[in-house]
């Protein structure tokens, strides 16, 4: 598994003990020692998960968490609280910030690492190795291969994080920009265009095994996966 994971966190040695473990665990790192500075980074790119420690210098993990909440682009942002034990109380607030799981300080890595590992196959699916099925294919991370019928279908880097997108998130339309946003990781220097000549060459690829028809044009939208 390998997902993006921006960590939010002042405190040095928390920061770089989380820092280790995510990395053995195959995750790209992020590091922000403060609200404002982990704000830059979203807007470059989105994270597949963040990592908010609830007391920070500034905006608080809390006010902060509120704000991703409050902005389209970031609103199913996957978010983990750290807490200390005293503010345990203020769980009830952070769950209605929307955080989608917490972790109280001091924790073992190997528990934060199964939290992550749960709340990214709940709300970030295309950031896990687990296989996908949809309409007769067949997509696995682990192997990066697909099949359709028995039949491999070779595709390029790009379509293939395209596809595993799609896959795990059918039956809703994707616009250009929130598709360069979560496979690109680049919604602001890499243009439009870019994503609907992907999208040919994925149904290129797919078009010998006759399911080509699964990622649709949604006229004025966007694209959608779908098997119906
Ligand atoms: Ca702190």
């Amino acid at each position: 598994m390998s997902a993006t994971i921006l960590v939010v966190e002042d405190e040095p040695t928390i920061q770089s003990l989380i820092e280790v473990n995510l990395r053995r665990a195959g995750h790209v790192v992020q590091l922000a020692s403060d609200a404002e500075s982990a704000r830059r980074m979203v807007q470059e790119a989105l994270p597949d998960l963040v990592l908010l420690d609830w007391m920070l210098p500034g905006m608080s993990g809390i006010d902060f968490a509120r704000q991703l909440r409050g902005d389209a682009r970031t609103r199913s942002l996957p978010i983990i609280m750290l807490t200390a034990r005293a503010e345990e109380r203020d769980k009830v607030d952070g769950l209605e910030v929307g955080a989608d799981d917490y972790v109280t300080k001091p924790f073992s890595p190997r528990e934060l690492m199964a939290r992550i590992k749960a709340v990214l196959r709940r709300h970030a699916p295309q950031a896990t190795d687990d296989a996908v099925e949809l309409g007769g294919l067949s997509l696995d991370p682990a192997t990066h291969r697909v099949t359709a019928g028995g039949m491999e279908i070779g595709l390029g880097p790009t379509e293939f994080r395209l596809l595993h997108y799609l896959m795990t998130h059918p039956e809703r339309v994707h616009g250009r920009s929130q598709l360069l946003d979560q496979v690109w990781g680049d919604h602001v220097f890499v243009e439009e265009r870019t994503v609907d000549v992907h999208i040919r060459r994925l149904r290129a690829a797919l078009e010998p095994s006759g399911l080509d028809g699964l990622v649709q044009t949604v006229r004025g939208s966007g694209y959608r996966m779908s098997a119906g």
